[in-house]
């Protein structure tokens, strides 16, 4: 059983984090004065591209570096903040030349390259809205992104765009321009070659002069619960950014900053991109993917002092288990944090055991832009817990009856999780969804759609997606507290649980297990799995009935999706599925 509190990591290690004190800070806060922060254009408006790059550069940093690049065969190529400002420059004139205006959208369909961060940061310089798209989609899920998006051009690179997007090419209406990445022979009809068209740019740009609440940023939400929503993110989301990335991250100049996530989802960007950059630390790229010797070379050899992860790859570390990280020097590491998908007390608790600090979960979504509940440096961790709203976000538990909200305030009190209106980074919008956007909101309250509780300390644990709560018997189930209690057993790997029809209780518990190497899926396991669950969780919550699975279906951004566990489980249509890890599909 995992441990009930770890003392707050800056109490152990006497280091002084950017967020000392919480509630003083949360008193103080005002969103007005992280505005102060940025330093604005300096002709007026705000833009994004101007705060995380080229206000270095003004303030005589250019020479730091930006960003290391790993390539798949682990060189590292440096850029500075200088070189990504000039770089940038050039993308911003590329695009302007070929007559992209203010407003235009600039899709990207690209692996982590420093093309896919410089097209990012380069199209908001010139004012247009950027929507980073899962270089893994097949043809199906970019037509109705860019479709619905609008797109008028794409980055990309000739093996995506002949493999993917030249048999959609006709179909994309607003599509003008594809720029492609990798050198210019054999260009297919239709497309210029990037390479070409930066060399001959200028590396002078005037940024244009964005209004705060012009539109930036558009993320697709992971496709967790049914059809993608495209939510609209502006410039000002940038103060979000920064002071989360401040707080939350404890990023500090000096910093290394490893962001293992993809930008074809919003962390990828907000954290992957924005923030360490406004931060002015140094971020780490890795092209590859997931390999947890190279992840642990990458850590030891870069020195990484701050690490940004997922809890599925923190569960597939443990898989691999303990030996392995010990032979690695990790001696730079100063906080290790975790999104996306709850995080299991089990892997807070080898985090602390493994590398001697826990995994700080904190939750977010694309609608929020930026993280809104955290466990910071100088707070205690309760593994299992997101930790506490960040300061200027208003948090509470609530209750929808008849379109009105009611707070639900009793200490452990099961609601939904809301935020109040207001912070800089909460989308503006569902594109072209007007309707399924009001719904999020009642009176001044955002509605997250998930549940939570909140303990009489204030700290927050997530229940589970209303989508996913099982009802059986008269209990409400949250799967996230049964998957935890199995990933306790040291067999399993992941756990997956949903509700399935039963005609007494209503619903049952079911789960989908997948095992650690070494552990046979047989009965006798699987009863002693069911007796663990039930003597922890007593016979009512314990699942009923356990299945063996080698993995479990997750999204691309690495989250189990239970609908489709249960869309199988009862023989239903799948649903939306575009962003269903391959291998599973
Ligand atoms: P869709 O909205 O399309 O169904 P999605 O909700 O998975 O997809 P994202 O915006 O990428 O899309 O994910 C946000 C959701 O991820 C949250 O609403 C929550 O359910 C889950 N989540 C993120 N971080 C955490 C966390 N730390 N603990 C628990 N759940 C989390
Ligand atoms: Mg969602």
């Amino acid at each position: 059983m995992a441990l009930e509190t770890i003392e707050a990591q800056s109490v152990r290690s006497g280091d002084r984090p950017n967020l000392d004190d919480y509630d003083a800070l949360c008193r103080e806060f005002r969103w007005a004065d992280a505005r102060g922060l940025m330093d604005g254009l300096p002709d007026g408006g705000l833009n994004i591209a101007y705060e995380a790059v080229d206000r270095h550069v003004a303030h005589g940093n250019g020479d730091r570096l930006a960003l290391r690049w790993i390539d798949n065969d682990e060189a590292a190529h440096d850029f500075s903040y200088g070189d990504l400002s000039d770089a940038t420059n050039r993308f911003a004139n590329v695009l302007a030349a070929l007559g992209l205006q203010p407003g235009d959208r600039v899709f990207s369909l690209l692996g982590r390259t420093p093309e896919l961060y410089i097209a990012a940061l380069g199209a908001l310089k010139g004012g247009h809205v950027f929507s980073p798209l899962f270089s893994a989609f097949g043809p199906e899920p970019i037509k109705a992104r860019m479709t619905i998006g609008g797109a008028k051009l794409l980055v990309t690179t000739k093996s995506l765009y002949r493999r993917k997007v030249a048999p959609i090419r006709a179909e994309l209406e607003t599509l003008e321009h594809v720029l492609l990445i990798d050198g210019a022979e054999d260009l297919p009809d239709g497309t210029v070659s990037l390479a070409d068209a930066l060399a001959m740019a200028s590396g002078d740009f005037d940024i244009v002069a964005t209004d705060p609440e012009d539109m930036a940023l558009l993320h697709f939400t992971s496709g967790t619960t049914g059809r993608p929503k495209g939510a609209i993110h502006v410039h000002e989301a940038v103060v979000a950014h920064h002071v989360t990335g401040k707080y939350a991250l404890d990023l500090r100049p000096g910093d290394v900053f490893w962001c293992t996530a993809d930008p074809g989802w919003v962390t990828g960007t907000s954290y992957g991109i924005i923030s360490p950059l406004t931060n002015g630390v140094t971020m780490i790229v890795d092209q590859a993917e997931f390999n947890a010797e190279r992840w642990y070379r990458i850590l030891q050899d870069q020195r990484v002092t701050v690490w940004y992860t997922a809890p599925t790859a923190i569960r597939m570390l443990m898989k691999i288990g303990s030996d392995l990280p010990q032979e690695y020097d990790l001696s730079a590491l100063r906080f290790m944090a975790s999104v996306g998908e709850p995080l299991n007390p089990e892997a807070v608790e080898w985090g602390y055991q493994t590398f001697g600090r826990p995994f700080h979960d904190n939750w977010w979504q694309t609608e929020t832009g930026g993280i809104m509940i955290a466990n910071y440096p100088s707070m205690a961790v309760k593994p299992g817990s997101m930790g506490k709203p960040l300061p200027g976000i208003d948090a509470a538990i609530v209750e929808r009856a008849d379109g009105a909200v009611t707070e639900l305030t009793e200490p452990g009190a099961m609601g939904e999780l809301a935020l109040k209106t207001g912070w800089p980074s909460m989308m503006r919008g569902y594109l072209d969804e007007e309707e399924r956007y009001r719904k999020c909101f009642s009176d001044d309250w955002y509605l997250t759609g998930d549940l939570a509780t909140r303990d009489a300390d204030g700290y927050y644990w997530f229940v589970g997606r209303a989508d996913d709560v099982i009802k059986a018997a008269g209990h409400l189930i949250g799967p996230f507290e049964v998957e935890s209690v199995l990933m306790e057993h040291p067999a399993v790997a992941e756990a997956g649980v949903i509700g399935v029809p039963d005609p007494t209780a209503g619903e049952m518990v079911k789960a989908y297990v997948a095992l650690k190497p070494g552990f046979a899926a047989d009965d006798a396991l699987n009863r002693e799995l069911r007796g663990h669950a039930r003597k922890r969780l007593g016979p009512a919550v314990a699942p009923k009935m356990i299945e063996f699975r080698e993995n479990l279906p997750k999204t691309r951004s690495g989250k189990i999706m239970r609908r489709l566990l249960k869309a199988r489980e009862l023989g239903l249509p799948e649903g939306d599925i575009s962003t269903l890890e391959s291998d599973e599909k």
